[in-house]
């Protein structure tokens, strides 16, 4: 038996199989990795002996909602994990969703390059990682969807040696930005419930996705980030102010090696306003990005760096994981804030009320 889920875009229609998973996978007891929504596991699909990752969700209308928009997702995208099956299967009275997906058995980026000899990454092979992310997000902001969660531990190689691809995962705060309500506005269909500010702008969510960028940028180039905090706080409220204005460096030995056009990628991408900085459409036409191959094959102190502070990443990690969750919050609230200000002729006419009341 299946069901369907999702809508009626022009993506292939996501089938959920309801037989239990295990007629299909052997399910291993390998953990390839710890989530906060669960664990991944590796399992083997049984006709062919081919390895995926196995990904075990509570059945929740956030699990369906990821589930779904990283499916639509990574059609088409081979920047992008894809998803090979989803069963919803009961484990001891629980309904679950099980995620079957391609296994990335290449790890994460950055242990990558941190085991990479010193002085041995360059600028251009940064400037072609950092290709390979844009193209992912240029696919999903292209489809109005917005990641909101661009972190390294989100960015996985599928196979080990120098041929493999880097792709993006995780889609659990993925969210289909209101634009999107825009392919409604046909000129034959153009829905007049639809408040003409929820067609405006959702660039907040986006450029969280480029705020990322520019970091993951910024630590591909040097080996540590542009924003930390002093304390060991996960977010300190000086980290906070110094994202919020800007307050970030190019410090050397690092950076006097680094070319024009890569820190004017950075500046763009870190820009405080999220108005002001650099869409993903503007970076894929920039020469650092879209003629990578002839960036400069200049050595980089990254691996070194990365080695060096080895200890300190996982708080790396933490930070920006809070940076973007702050972001998030910030962010919609500025909706909220839209919204209440916008130009919405019922709430006028409510106010209107209100204040002769
Ligand atoms: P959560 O949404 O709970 O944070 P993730 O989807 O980020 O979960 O997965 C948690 C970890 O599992 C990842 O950081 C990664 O190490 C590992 N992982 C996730 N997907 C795969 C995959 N397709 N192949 C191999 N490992 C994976």
């Amino acid at each position: 038996m299946m069901s369907t889920m999702g809508d009626s875009q022009s993506r292939p229609m996501l089938m959920v199989k309801k037989n239990p998973i295990v007629d299909d996978y052997r399910i291993s007891n390998q953990v390839l990795g710890l989530g906060i929504n669960g664990k991944v596991v590796e399992c083997a699909h049984k006709p062919t002996g081919q390895k995926y990752a196995l990904k075990v969700l509570r059945h929740i209308p956030k699990s369906q909602r990821e589930i779904e928009l990283h499916y639509r997702a990574a059609h088409g995208c081979k920047n992008i994990v894809q998803i090979k099956d989803v069963y919803e299967n009961t484990y001891a009275g629980q309904k679950c969703l099980l995620v079957v997906m391609e296994c990335m058995e290449g790890g994460e980026l950055f242990s990558r390059i941190q085991e990479r000899a010193d002085n041995a990454f360059t600028e251009r092979e940064a400037a072609g990682v950092i290709h390979d992310i844009a193209q992912a997000i240029h696919h999903l902001h292209s489809m109005d969807i917005a990641h909101r969660d661009l972190k390294p531990e989100n960015l996985l190689y599928d196979k080990k040696g120098p041929n493999a691809t880097l792709k993006l995962t995780d889609f659990g705060f993925a969210k289909q930005t209101s634009n999107s309500l825009k392919s409604l506005q046909t000129p034959c269909y153009t829905p007049y419930y639809v408040a003409p500010e929820v067609l405006g702008p959702e660039k907040y969510d986006k450029s969280c996705d480029m705020w990322s960028l520019g970091v993951i940028m910024y630590i591909l180039l040097c080996g540590y980030p542009p924003f930390y905090s002093n304390h060991g706080m996960a977010i300190s409220p000086g980290m906070k102010k110094r994202i919020r204005n800007g307050q970030y460096e190019f410090p050397n030995p690092e950076w006097n090696r680094v070319s024009k056009d890569a820190k004017d990628v950075i500046k763009g991408l870190l820009k405080t306003e999220p108005d002001d900085r650099l869409s993903i459409e503007q970076v894929m036409r920039h020469k650092w990005i879209c003629q990578n191959t002839l960036v400069p094959q200049t050595p980089l102190l990254t691996a070194q760096v990365l080695k060096e502070d080895k200890d300190t990443w996982e708080e790396v990690q933490e930070e920006m994981t809070n940076a973007l969750a702050t972001m998030r919050v910030d962010y919609d609230q500025v909706h909220i804030k839209d919204l209440n200000t916008a130009n919405n002729p019922i709430l006028a006419k409510r106010k209107k009320k209100q204040e002769a009341e």
